[in-house]
């Protein structure tokens, strides 16, 4: 069998424990030897990210920039132990947060269903996408204890020196407070970056926020998205049969418990932290979460939902045979060929990412699941393998489709 040509390559990010011994084994048994794979290899390792001064990081996401696509495996983001535990240099920033602010990007996660685990809630029936706006509000914003009576004001100071004050509470005894902000040019890459990415999967885009209780906060991003999809995304929206719809987020939180899911829900930066994990957690596990970042100006990272999986990765190096999930790091892979297909038109790349896909769900369906899915499946034989033999089977699967 001849391998499928890719015409340009992508940026491929390795990662850290055992995501990395994952993200070897799935090229090595499902890509490479089907795949005439074109990548340029960038080793996000803790220890290559040390070593570089994290420069690495910086060239792997400038270099999607200019390709378009990448693939990311999960990685360490360093604290205290692991400055002792790798005797790193200097705490160095989460790679996730230093390629988003590069890439301006909104992170797109979904879950992987298959028919024999059942979400928690039974009428969703197929994924439910949340877009996450990954900038501003409470994640970086400024916080104070009080301890005494006093006034709370808002003040800003123009560049003249000028100022413009807004009383925030006249406190009586102790309190806190937040101060906290957003910007026009973040929500506008976030409305883009949802208008594309609803287009892409053909299916309606929600936003919600609480711009009644929040009038000029929240309003802001409210008017911002309406503004974008009337301007640039309306006629878009019509000609592939979907629509665009505003509610508010205890609304939506109301009608996604009710719906069959295949939508895509967009967020504000807190709730869409919160919806993700209940969406994951209601799906079944996290080892089940695909996930990817897109620009406002339509490049794409495929990474897991999941980190580095690092209890597995301690019984691996003792010898141990682990029986992690490598679903999502599969659908990272699928996902970031099935896109460079996609731009450079290579209809038998994209038929490939598809049938892997398949394969990879038929294998479940069959009964051959990693430990984390032994007690979600609901089938009568269920078979517990480990990764090795799990990605094998999806190999086996993947060429007997091929032959019939
Ligand atoms: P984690 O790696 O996602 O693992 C948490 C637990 O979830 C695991 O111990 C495991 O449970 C289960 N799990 C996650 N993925 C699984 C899979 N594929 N198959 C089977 N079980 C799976 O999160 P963490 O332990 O909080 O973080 C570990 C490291 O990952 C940290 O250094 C963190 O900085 C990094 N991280 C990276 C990313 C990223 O790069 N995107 C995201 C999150 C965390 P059991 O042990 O009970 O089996
Ligand atoms: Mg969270």
């Amino acid at each position: 069998m001849s391998k499928i040509k890719m015409k340009n390559p992508l940026v491929e990010m390795d990662g850290d424990e055992m995501t990395r011994i994952i993200w070897k084994q799935v090229k090595d048994i499902l890509i490479t030897p089907f795949v005439d794979l074109k990548t340029e290899y960038f080793d996000l390792g803790l220890k290559n990210r040390d070593l570089t001064n994290d420069q690495i990081t910086l060239d792997a996401a400038i270099r999607t920039r200019e390709l378009g696509v990448a693939v990311k495996c999960a990685t360490i983001t360093p604290n205290a132990q692991r400055m002792e535990e790798y005797r790193l240099k200097k705490m160095w920033k989460s790679p996730n947060g230093t390629i988003r602010a590069i890439l301006d990007g909104t992170v797109f996660r979904t879950p992987i269903l298959v028919d024999c685990i059942q979400p928690f809630v039974s009428t969703w029936r197929q994924p439910i996408t949340i877009a996450r706006h990954a900038y501003g509000d409470i994640y970086s914003g400024s916080e104070m204890l009080i301890e005494e009576p006093c006034t709370a004001e808002l003040v800003l100071t123009r560049p003249d020196g000028s100022v413009r004050r807004q009383q925030i509470h006249q406190f009586n005894g102790p309190g806190v407070l937040l101060g906290m902000h957003n910007t026009d040019q973040s929500i506008i890459g976030f409305a883009r970056s949802c208008f594309k990415y609803a287009l892409d999967l053909g299916q309606d885009l929600w936003f919600s926020t609480k711009d009644t209780i929040s009038k000029t906060y929240d309003h802001r991003f409210k008017d911002i998205f309406a503004e974008i999809f009337a301007q640039e995304f309306q006629e878009d929206f019509k000609k592939a049969g979907i629509t665009y719809f505003y509610t508010l987020i205890d609304d939506a939180v109301a009608r996604v418990m009710r719906s069959s899911g295949g939508i895509l829900w967009a967020c504000k930066n807190y709730d869409g932290d919160v919806m993700s994990d209940m969406v994951a957690a209601a799906c079944g596990s996290l080892a089940m979460m695909t996930s990817v970042l897109v620009s406002p100006d339509g490049k794409y990272e495929y990474e897991a939902a999941h980190g580095t999986v690092t209890r597995h990765y301690y019984r691996y190096l003792k010898g141990e045979s682990t029986s992690t999930n490598p679903m999502a790091t599969l659908f990272a892979w699928t996902g970031a060929l099935r896109k460079r297909a996609e731009m450079d038109d290579l209809a038998d790349l994209a038929l490939f990412a598809d049938r892997l896909q398949a394969a990879s769900l038929a294998v479940i369906e069959a009964g051959v699941v990693t430990g984390d899915l032994k007690n979600l499946v609901r089938l009568r034989d269920v078979r517990v393998v480990d990764t090795v033999d799990f990605l094998e089977a999806v190999a086996a699967c993947l060429t007997r489709d091929a032959q019939s």
